[in-house]
């Protein structure tokens, strides 16, 4: 905010009058603002348009290879879980990186005090997607330039902003080719993951998916287009990754991709003693050739968790897993992962005893399975989906949602 390259732009004029009314009108409207008990949400008087009717029109004159939609605008109007409902004015369904270009150029040459946010997936939180009686971009129907991959020595993939890693993942497998760094969830755009961090058990070996991005094509507040890495205007490189949105809109990301394991082994242990847990953690993570991922869980007051993993794992013991109780106990679960391909299968195992034989979990709650690399990364989707098709992810509450979602894993 407040730098001509940011994303926001606040333009004040006289027509106060006008805003408060608006502010008022909205917020006496139920189900505009917060749906759940959550911290109230106003927006600033001075980034509201100031004349919306003057706006819609000369938002309607851009010529553009896409579209803008006026009316139906229920989609970008709420962040993931409903907690926050902001209506934008217009949302940008752009066809090429020109039209983003334009409509940017568009407002910051125009006295209107119209915000803009570009949307990914939107399962971001606290609005930060949202553009209240502004612009919403919607970056996933940035089709074009298709994904390009590019084998050879250092491989990468080329692929729009809007794009989402799942597809990336399914894309890149084709050539035996796969990115390094995740999130838990994939339906999630580059873009929308790029403008935080893009965290999961694979960020202790290769950094977040922030560290493994070559370059970047933003469009920024002006409306340029430019390229950018560590060597070339690095400084807007920097901004844009993890930016959350401000710094410029990245309609194009260069990803880092490393050869594609077929099958993984994926282990679960429980402890009991949280000291002991984080030793182990920070054992693993800072020993060289160890596990591929790594991350964990608190398990609060659940019972037959073990039972439970069955349906998905395999116990080590059967009969010691059987006598283990996990009722009212506070859990600590250790979640490791070991890629390899068919070729290795043999030795696989041994390698992950020695390793485990180092560790100081629950003996009888060591449970492992075996499935394909693409199987593990889609891991949370697949959870999703079986909450959705039960009905039990409803709209009130991200963390209600995550909360769900971790305990069906953990089954
Ligand atoms: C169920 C669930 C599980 C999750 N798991 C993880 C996880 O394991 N690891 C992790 O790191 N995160 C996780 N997250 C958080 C998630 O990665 C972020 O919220 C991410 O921003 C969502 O991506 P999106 O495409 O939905 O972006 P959106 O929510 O649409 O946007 C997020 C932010 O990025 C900006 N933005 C979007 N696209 C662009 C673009 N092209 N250029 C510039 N700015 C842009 C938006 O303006 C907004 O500020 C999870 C979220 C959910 C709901």
């Amino acid at each position: 905010m407040g730098s001509t390259s940011s994303i926001q732009f606040c333009r004040r004029n006289n027509k106060t009058f006008l805003r408060i009314f608006m502010i008022l009108v909205l917020s006496c409207i139920p189900g505009l603002t917060n749906l759940c008990s959550n911290p109230s949400v106003t927006t600033p008087t001075d980034l509201l348009p100031s004349n919306p009717s003057d706006t819609l029109s000369s938002l309607d004159s851009l010529d553009l290879e896409g579209y803008i939609s006026f009316n139906d605008v229920n989609n970008a109007s709420k962040d993931f879980g409903n907690r926050y409902q902001l209506p934008p004015l217009a949302i940008l369904h752009p066809r090429s990186v020109s039209d983003i270009s334009t409509m940017m150029r568009h407002i910051v040459g125009s006295t209107s005090n119209l915000t803009v946010a570009a949307r990914g997936h939107g399962h971001s939180l606290q609005g930060q997607a949202l553009a209240h009686q502004g612009v919403v971009i919607n970056m996933e129907s940035l089709t074009s330039p298709g994904m390009k991959i590019h084998k050879g020595k250092q491989p990468y993939v080329d692929v729009s902003g809007g794009e989402l890693w799942i597809n990336i993942l399914r894309e890149t497998l084709n050539y035996g080719l796969s990115p390094k760094s995740w999130t838990d969830y994939l339906h999630l755009t580059v873009g929308g993951t790029l403008s935080n961090a893009g965290i999961s058990g694979q960020a202790f070996k290769h950094g977040p998916q922030i560290n493994n991005v070559y370059q970047l094509e933003i469009v920024t507040g002006k409306g340029e287009v430019v390229t950018c890495s560590e060597k070339r205007n690095s400084e807007l490189f920097h901004s844009v990754l993890g930016g959350l949105g401000q710094f410029g809109i990245i309609t194009r990301a260069r990803i880092s991709l490393g050869p594609a394991p077929h099958m993984v082994k994926w282990i679960r242990a429980l402890y009991s003693d949280f000291s002991a847990f984080s030793r182990d953690q920070e054992h693993l993570i800072s020993k060289k050739n160890a596990f591929d991922y790594v991350e964990g869980f608190v398990i609060i007051n659940r019972t037959d968790i073990l039972k439970n993993w069955r349906s998905s794992f395999t116990p080590n013991d059967s009969t010691k897993a059987n006598q283990f109780k996990s009722d009212g106990k506070t859990l600590y679960c250790l979640e490791v992962v070991k890629y390899f391909n068919s070729e290795q299968a043999n030795t696989i195992n041994q390698e992950i005893k020695k390793l485990l034989s180092e560790l100081s979990y629950i003996p009888s709650t060591l449970f492992s399975s075996e499935v394909p690399y693409i199987e593990f990364l889609d891991r949370v989707h697949n959870a999703e989906t079986k909450l959705r098709a039960k009905g039990r992810i409803t709209w009130c509450g991200q963390m209600l949602v995550r909360g769900e979602i971790n305990r069906d894993i953990m089954s």
